[in-house]
């Protein structure tokens, strides 16, 4: 896993802008196009390194059909002659409460699915070859600080209909099985996995009417499936990223972090990529004081957002990231991006903007991390907090309250004697 002892660590959720083109070439003649996606990932890779970032990717650049949707391509069972409509949408909690907008934005929205009618098993190892083979190039050989994302089993079950297995489980762990050749592939490789699965919160709103009981249940059960494949790789080698679909909708019935917070945790990923710069999310910080991380943990909050193209001020970045700081230490923490931008931001000059305001403000985080007196102060916080925390647990919330209201009136008294 990476960790700095010197500034706060920069990298990114996934996907970045193609060149124009790239993606009609790829879809017309995947063969022919060879050459000119060889040279769009060393573009993508020279252009962060030249940013500042410290853990680059590929961005995505051969996955032209999407994060998750690329996989039709690597693994056999799929016939992708069909599609089905879709009957779960990441949409379907807030489509209650907000018929006319989601009738309005998402009519036809990723209304169909591939379809499972054969034995899955992982067909994709020449092109990941040369994913890994053009990441290579890019980075000169080397594969420190770089990463390759990958999708989860319960996302890919969520986007392809399944007429073969007709058991959820076998045909959750058929995916982990075919799956885990990829992941396995990407590490042995010498680069950092990133499994994405937005479906572990998104399916929430696929579900109307469930229980948070039942969902816990559901999710378990995805996350058993994806620890399932990823059983050969060490936990260091693996950062997960979750998010809450990263569609441009209400948001307003996502289920809370605090939900299901213990059950992303049991992944076996050194890092956790998770959205902070989202509106509906950002006040979850708070979840994070009261979890207990494993040795080694590093979080990824998303400091720049999808959710809107205003490219956030690097300042607020700082600020973000200064929060987490106080909670798991300067060192544990990640600058990133609250999911793959490039495929929700409104044009590739935006992306670009965001990420260098993610970059300026990991330095600005830095200098005020990182000064004279600044690992006291963190220090002193975290102790703080450690206080406040065990305050809550032994006399309940009313003793906490009265402790701060006692603290914020001798701060008061003593500001008054100093004047
Ligand atoms: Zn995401």
């Amino acid at each position: 896993m990476y960790f700095s002892t010197d500034h706060i660590l920069t990298s990114h959720a996934g996907v970045l802008p193609r060149p124009d083109g790239l993606k009609e070439a790829l879809e017309a003649d995947w063969q022919a196009a060879q050459p000119q996606l060889a040279q769009a990932v060393t573009a993508v890779v020279q252009r962060q390194l030249d940013m500042g970032f410290d853990i680059v990717n590929d961005g995505e650049q051969s996955k032209f059909r999407g994060f998750s949707e690329y996989v039709r391509d690597r693994l056999s069972g799929i016939d992708n002659s069909r599609t089905e409509r879709r009957r779960l949408s990441i949409l379907a909690r807030d489509a209650k409460d907000f018929p006319g907008f989601v009738g309005m934005k998402f009519k036809n929205w990723g209304s169909s699915v591939a379809v499972c009618t054969g034995p899955l098993d992982y067909i994709g190892g020449d092109v990941t070859k040369t994913d890994i083979a053009n990441l290579k190039a890019a980075m000169n050989g080397k594969t420190s600080g770089a990463y390759l994302p990958s999708v989860a089993p319960g996302t890919i079950e969520h986007w392809l209909h399944d007429e073969y297995y007709k058991d959820t489980e076998k045909f959750l762990f058929a995916i982990a099985d075919a799956m885990a050749k990829e992941y396995k592939a990407i590490t042995d490789a010498g680069f950092l996995l990133q499994v994405d699965d937005p479906d572990l919160p998104d399916g929430w709103q696929m579900f109307p009417g469930m229980s948070v009981k039942d969902y816990r249940k559901y999710a378990s059960l995805r996350v058993e499936a994806l620890n399932h494949a990823l059983r050969e790789i060490p936990r260091e080698k693996i950062r997960l990223h979750v998010c809450w679909g990263s569609n441009h909708g209400p948001h307003k019935n996502d289920i809370p972090f605090a939900d299901i917070i213990d059950i992303v945790l049991r992944v076996k990923a050194g890092c956790v990529s998770f959205e902070f710069a989202n509106v509906r999310h950002e006040h979850e910080w708070r979840v994070w004081q009261d979890v207990k991380l494993k040795d080694g943990t590093t979080l990824m909050p998303g400091v720049v957002g999808h959710a809107t193209d205003i490219i956030e001020h690097p300042q607020l970045v700082a600020d973000r990231l200064t929060t987490f700081a106080n909670i798991v230490g300067r060192e544990n923490v990640i600058a990133g991006t609250d999911c793959g931008l490039a495929a929700r931001l409104s044009h590739p000059e935006l992306t670009w903007a965001k990420l260098d305001a993610l970059v300026e403000g990991a330095r600005l985080a830095t200098r005020a991390l990182w000064r004279s007196g600044a690992k006291k102060a963190v220090k002193a916080a975290k102790e703080t907090r450690v206080r406040k925390a065990s305050a809550r647990t032994a006399s309940g919330r009313k003793t906490s309250a009265k402790k701060t209201a006692r603290n914020r009136a001798a701060k008061k008294a003593k500001a008054r004697k100093r004047r």
